[in-house]
């Protein structure tokens, strides 16, 4: 009896170890106002105040957003989705949980926790901005901003790089708000726990960007990579039995006809996959993901404060942002 109970736990131990959870907010539970405030308190630098009801957030720089969009968006439909993305509230940016671990995707359409963001939020945590011209402080995500109020932003934005290095690599990160330093320990937690994960990173990844102020391509929203915040580890093409294209869903979405690439995948052959209706395409890209990250590097990139775009509909297994909101 008593061998079969340790025999039980040990199981239970083991199964614990590979599906190992993200200690991530349950947001579902959260109403905007207390959405608000998880995000003053990630973002301390930004927020100065709320309006007494919680339906304001008045930022450092002096612009004043909604708690609380006053217009709501379906998120079924593709318009509405990119509506919202496009007319930021400060809630909004939580209107979707993460995960709270890698094998619990949330691959439901347009659901990509973190792909909402707030460049306004970001202004006034990543840049000084005593220093900031009038010009460039009214950022928002529908602007499509002139080269020269570009320029300067970029000039500003380097001030506040520094180079991280991460596994041999020199990542250029923003030293405000610890996204510098949260990466650093990323960096020394995957050294000491996860060392054959290090190396696997070290052998078939490149480093395809950290800083780099761009808007994200076909859109006019800035990319997180403009504040310094995000990493692309991008395949090294000949290394791996891996779809490179299979990294970010625009890439996947240019194949012929969708989905039906014609290199190498690691699940389904390609027979298999040119029969297959698109729903079951679908859910081969979805299982082919996973095999994109180790778990583990995941799990402590989340544990630092850093999502991963392979949970994401939208999906860019390449990419981790500091997001310390939601964790
Ligand atoms: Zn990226």
């Amino acid at each position: 009896m008593r061998t079969l109970i340790s025999i039980q736990l040990v199981i239970l131990g083991l199964s614990q170890l590979s599906y190992a959870k993200y200690n991530v907010k349950n947001l579902v539970e959260y109403n905007p106002v207390q959405k608000c405030e998880v995000v003053a308190e990630a973002y301390p630098e930004a927020v100065s105040s709320f309006d007494q009801a919680g339906n304001l957030v008045f930022l450092k720089n002096g612009r004043v957003l909604y708690c609380e969009n006053p217009s709501s968006y379906n998120l079924n439909n593709k318009s509405e989705y990119l509506a919202q993305l496009n007319d930021v509230s400060v809630s909004d940016i939580l209107s979707q949980s993460y995960p709270d671990s890698y094998s619990a995707p949330v691959f439901k359409y347009n659901e990509s926790p973190g792909r909402i963001r707030s460049d306004q939020v970001f202004l006034n945590t990543y840049l000084d901005i005593e220093k900031l011209p009038e010009s460039v402080l009214g950022i928002t995500a529908k602007d499509s901003f002139s080269s020269s109020d570009l320029n300067t932003l970029n000039r500003y934005l380097r001030e506040e790089i520094i180079e991280v290095d991460f596994l041999g690599f020199k990542i250029p990160f923003n030293k405000r708000n610890s996204a510098a330093e949260s990466l650093r320990r990323v960096n020394d937690r995957l050294l000491n726990e996860a060392p054959e994960s290090a190396t696997w990173i070290k052998n078939n990844r490149n480093m395809a960007g950290g800083f780099n102020l761009r808007y994200i391509s076909g859109t006019n929203r800035l990319s997180a990579h403009s504040w310094g915040i995000a990493i692309d580890f991008t395949l090294k093409r000949a290394s791996e039995n891996l779809n490179f294209n299979d990294s970010y869903w625009k890439w996947v979405s240019r194949c012929i006809a969708p989905l039906r690439c014609p290199e190498p995948r690691t699940r389904g052959s390609v027979e298999a996959r040119n029969q297959a209706s698109e729903k079951e395409l679908e859910v081969l890209i979805v299982e082919d993901r996973f095999d994109h990250f180790p778990e583990e590097v995941v799990r402590v990139f989340a544990e630092e404060g850093f999502i991963w775009g392979g949970h994401w509909h939208h999906f860019d297994t390449m990419h981790f942002e500091y997001r310390p909101e939601f964790f």
